[in-house]
């Protein structure tokens, strides 16, 4: 194909000695048009050389054989010489050899002088322009493919690879020499971005003609580099896939940058420590987790008591010397999830989750005030430093994430006039409750032994009938100085410390002992329910509990009850489904305690294996006189009734209460209007004779 050219005259350089045949040339260029075409000749190689670089020339055209140079020595003389400048060679019908030789060598074509017409000449003048022009054009996008540093890809539409740049090769440390056809662009890649690229770049490039996206390679097939890629489809212009192509660019610099902005905005430059902000962000998602767990969380506030001194005496550099000794320091004696930061200045902040018991915090407070008084090396010399801390808790103390830093950072004031090198906990109060219960979960420890606990047993009575269809076992600890301690106070105390497994164990037993003792007396209905707390569920083989309680005592499996908190059962569904489904194959029913006050829906319960619903004594309160209580009681009643669950309300106080649950076609009542928590004796009577019902009207 002719390439239409656009320059008007064709400058074209001639080497000819035989002058009749340079006249024949330049009378059939002067043929076609005398302005397209000027000529310039020479009739020796020497002179040709001569003018050569001087002009600028579109084309040679030349004879092979010159007085002074034979074949293919002429034709690389000028090639050398103009390398840029296509060649045709006119030659006599003998040297066609060499002409052709020349012609892989790199001349764009040859004429033989014999015959030849001006139409064939100028054809093959135009040609041989274009196709050069061409193949400059071609060497140069080459040129700057291979120059760039962006990777550039080519590949069939079916994403076999057909070029690969000089940065693509370099990047992926493919030799220049490799078929790049043979390398598959997925074994570069890792598999994230190898599945990126299949299922959303090239279907979206396909799509919409273009897709830009982030992704990565494996530089020399190991570390991941992020890069930003840009894949192409070209269309024919009927619109079939010709092939794709990609550009990327290595981008880990930016990222580099981003990630030291996001650090900078998040971290203290000094020490490397998290500031307050990402303190903050971190202490709100603790107490969430707190929340949501029922876990402890300490926040800790602490302020080194000399250190301007040192600052002032040793100069800065060695003042933020220590102060990332310091911060090392903290987090060596704390565990890798706490959070250490730093405030600014010389305040720090500490944040334990999950924290096991405030004797494991105070634990952590002993160990940070001996670790910072240890002396520390900074320019050279021997420095003491100690720190006053303040500490509060969550949720003990309950409040926000700001009112929290706020108490510890009181607490510390507290720690600083009270002689500094010392903790504090925020208010006295706090202060004192927290040694009150580290007094008792110490006791707590030694209640079993020295014989501190009983049972008691609460009826739940039958709406209808009066006969008492379950005693359910409260724990009650008779403390040797304290006297009867609630168990809403020491059960906590026991989950936190890990005691709950042992006591739980113990109320098992004597629970189930107790049951098989009134089924002896001749009480052949008698049953009993046992709760079970979260932390007991977690902590201990509760079936493996269970069986050893039943066997050791005797009592058959349908006479046990287990009372289990909805937050319990929801926390882990498919965990407790398993135990729950073990032990309900013994013959154990299931209660869901406290039903109301945790955040379970009936949906969810409906797959445990579960008897029975106890309504939340906060619902049946204030019933039947609140509306909402009445809705809420009347919703309850019919959606368990409706799972096949019976319903026993708690804290039964009011004759009103009892009316309203018998008209509602409540199954069972349990509160102090039908009997309160009992000894064994006087429960044992109520479970033989049944309790009086209120009057129904
Ligand atoms: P709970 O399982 O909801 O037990 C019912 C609580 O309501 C008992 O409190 C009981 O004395 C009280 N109560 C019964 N009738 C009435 C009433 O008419 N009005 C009012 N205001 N209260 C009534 P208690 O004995 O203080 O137990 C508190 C919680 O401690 C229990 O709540 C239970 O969750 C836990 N607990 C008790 N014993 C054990 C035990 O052996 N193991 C475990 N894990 N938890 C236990
Ligand atoms: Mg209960
Ligand atoms: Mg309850």
């Amino acid at each position: 194909m002719l390439q239409p050219l656009t320059t008007s005259t064709i400058r074209v350089f001639v080497l000819e000695d035989n002058p009749g045949d340079l006249h024949l040339l330049r009378a059939m260029l002067s043929d076609v048009d005398p302005d397209d075409y000027s000529v310039t000749a020479a009739d020796c190689l020497a002179d040709a050389l001569d003018l050569l670089p001087d002009g600028q020339f579109d084309l040679i055209l030349s004879d092979l054989n010159v007085p002074d140079s034979r074949g293919l020595d002429t034709f690389r003389a000028l090639h050398d010489r103009a390398p840029g400048v296509p060649v045709i060679l006119i030659t006599g019908l003998h040297d066609e050899s060499s002409a052709l030789e020349a012609v892989a060598l790199g001349a764009q074509d040859y004429l033989v002088k014999d015959g030849l017409s001006t139409d064939a000449l100028v054809r093959a003048i135009r040609y041989a322009i274009g196709r050069n022009h061409a193949e400059q054009e071609r060497r140069q996008l080459v040129a700057i493919l291979e120059a760039t540093t962006d990777v550039v890809w080519t590949a069939s539409p079916s994403g076999r690879l057909r070029f690969l740049n000089g940065a693509g090769r370099r990047l992926f440390g493919i030799d220049a020499q490799e078929d790049v056809s043979r390398v598959r662009l997925e074994d570069y890649y890792p598999s994230w971005t190898a599945t990126l690229m299949q299922e959303e770049a090239i279907p979206s490039a396909i799509r919409d003609g273009i897709w830009l996206g982030e992704t990565a390679v494996l530089a020399r097939g190991e570390a991941e580099c992020p890069m930003s890629q840009m894949v192409i489809a070209h269309r024919s212009p009927a619109g079939g896939l010709l092939y794709l192509s990609g550009i990327a660019r290595d981008i880990s610099e930016r990222k580099r940058t981003e990630a030291h902005l996001a650090h900078l905005a998040h971290y203290d430059p000094v020490t490397g420590l998290p500031n307050r902000d990402l303190f903050r962000d971190r202490l709100n998602l603790a107490m969430h987790r707190a929340t949501r767990h029922g876990t402890l969380l300490a926040v800790l506030f602490i302020d080194l008591d000399n250190f301007k001194d040192i600052n002032d005496s040793l100069g800065h550099s060695a003042g933020d010397d220590l102060l990332r000794q310091v911060g090392m320091r903290l987090g060596e004696c704390l565990r890798s999830e706490d959070t250490v930061a730093r405030l600014g200045g010389d305040e720090f902040t500490v944040l334990i989750e999950d924290l096991e018991s405030f004797e494991r915090l105070q634990v952590v407070l002993d160990k940070l005030l001996t670790e910072l008084s240890r002396s520390l090396k900074v320019a050279d010399t021997e420095v003491f430093v100690t720190a006053s801390i303040g500490a509060t808790l969550y949720p003990i103390g309950d409040a926000d994430a700001d009112t929290l830093l706020k108490q510890a950072d009181a607490a510390m004031y507290q720690a600083k006039s009270s002689g500094r090198n010392n903790y504090q906990f925020y208010s006295h109060e706090l202060q004192l409750r927290i040694e009150h219960r580290l007094m008792l979960a110490t006791d707590l420890r030694r209640a079993i032994g020295r014989g501190e606990f009983h049972l008691e047993y609460q009826p739940q009575v039958d709406v209808r009938t009066g006969q008492v269809r379950c005693v359910e076992a409260l724990l009650r600890w008779n403390h040797p100085r304290e006297g009867m301690i609630s168990p809403s106070i020491f059960i906590p105390i026991a989950e936190e410390t890990g005691q709950i497994a042992s006591i739980g164990e113990w109320v098992l037993q004597e629970a189930c002992s107790q049951c098989r003792e009134w089924r002896a007396a001749g009480i052949p209905h008698a049953r009993v329910a046992v709760n079970i707390s979260a932390r007991q569920f977690r902590l201990t083989n509760l079936a493996e509990t269970i069986r050893a309680a039943l066997d050791t005592s005797g009592l058959p499996a349908d006479a046990l009850e287990l009372e289990i908190t909805e937050g319990l059962m929801m926390e882990n569904i498919a965990a407790s489904r398993a135990v729950l489904r073990e032990l309900q194959a013994m013959g154990v029913e299931f209660a869901v305690d406290d039903f109301g006050t945790g955040y379970s829906s009936l949906a969810y319960l409906k797959d445990l294996p579960l008897s029975h619903l106890k309504i939340d004594r906060s619902f049946v309160r204030d019933l039947p006189g609140d509306a909402n209580s009445v809705a809420i009681a009347r919703s309850i009643l019919a959606m368990s009734h409706h799972l096949g669950l019976s319903v026993i309300a708690e804290g039964v106080e009011r004759q009103a209460q009892f009316r309203f649950l018998l008209a509602e076609r409540c199954d069972a009542v349990q509160g102090f209007l039908l009997a309160a928590p009992l000894r064994a004796a006087e429960a044992e009577a109520l479970l033989r004779n049944g309790v009086r019902l209120p009057d129904a009207d």
